[in-house]
């Protein structure tokens, strides 16, 4: 068993960060502000570190949110049928129908 996905799981059910299960969430999200902010932060620095390089940022951010079994479009967790795919299932219908992916 992913022990990632068990605690995402059992912090989104308790209404804690999912990132760092202290703080509470913020409005509509699974991360507290302080991680919220942090990952802002996070990937400011990452594009000032890869110079502007946009491609690499968003390979880079992608890789990020799959190793953490995320969606790269909401960072909503990813499931089952969502495997193989960087979006989550949702993400995937609702891009469907603007882009035909
Ligand atoms: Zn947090
Ligand atoms: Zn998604």
């Amino acid at each position: 068993m992913d022990q990632t996905k068990m605690k995402y799981a059992a912090y989104r059910a308790a209404g804690v960060c999912v990132q760092c299960g202290k703080e509470s969430t913020a409005d509509g999200r699974v991360r507290c502000r302080t991680c919220l902010e942090y990952n802002n932060q996070w990937r400011k620095d990452y594009i000032r570190r890869a110079g502007g390089k946009v491609h690499r940022i968003r390979k880079a951010y992608e890789q990020k949110m799959v190793n953490e079994g995320r969606c790269v479009a909401c960072s909503g967790p990813l499931r089952e049928e969502d495997a193989g795919y960087v979006r989550c299932i949702n993400c995937r219908e609702g891009s469907t129908r603007k882009r035909g992916v």
